[in-house]
């Protein structure tokens, strides 16, 4: 991966070569005695989907008030929103289309679209909230790196556009192997609400 993804929800289907298909799971069973008998069909678990499939995270136009996840998430339960945690004027939540295990945003509250609105508290506190997010993935599952960024415009890869969020991605040695390239599909070991619970715990305060 050489630059940001962008796995966010958009209207349309990815647009992006390389985003390839929301993270999967491999079945958890499949080598498990008395689960069936193998056969030639190889398949993949993608519970974290279910959301998606409805249509979650999906917002009809650009305002705040028209579905907008990053505007939503906070209104929900740390559990229901997927929230790792709550500043004063920014929060941390995981992506709920992630790139890797421990994918994780941190957005402003307002909902803006461009760095430069920030206030400077809000930039303040973003940026606090970036280190925090590092250092409780690297107590949580030591990355060997991080790939950290934001996309401003659709243009530029964000997939919503219209409220601020910057990409947190924790990174291993071999993470992206063939899977992605000829699979396009990405092997998440972990499930986003239990990983979620492992960054909140480890959130520094
Ligand atoms: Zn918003």
């Amino acid at each position: 991966m050489s630059s940001v993804p962008s796995p966010e929800p958009t209207a349309a289907e990815p647009a992006q070569p390389d985003r390839g298909t929301p993270a999967e799971v491999q079945a958890p069973d499949a080598a498990l005695p008395g689960a069936g008998v193998p056969d030639a069909f190889g398949r993949l678990w993608t519970p974290h989907r279910l959301a998606y499939i409805q249509g979650g995270g999906k917002p009809a136009g650009p305002g705040a008030h028209e579905g907008c996840p990053f505007c939503i998430a906070p209104t929900l339960t740390d559990e229901e929103g997927l929230i790792v945690a709550r500043g004063e004027l920014v929060y941390a939540v995981m992506n709920l289309y992630p790139y890797n295990s421990g994918h994780v945003l941190i957005c402003p509250y307002r909902h803006l679209a461009d760095y430069t609105d920030l206030t400077d508290a809000e930039t303040g506190e973003f940026s606090d909230y970036t280190k925090r997010t590092i250092a409780a993935l690297r107590a949580v599952s030591a990355p060997h790196g991080f790939n950290l960024g934001m996309n401003l415009g659709t243009v530029a890869g964000a997939g919503i556009a219209a409220h601020l969020h910057q990409h947190v991605v924790p990174r291993w040695g071999g993470d992206t192997n063939f899977m992605p390239v000829i699979g396009r599909t990405r092997v998440l070991p972990q499930l986003v609400a239990d990983a979620r619970k492992l960054i909140a715990d480890a959130w520094p305060s």
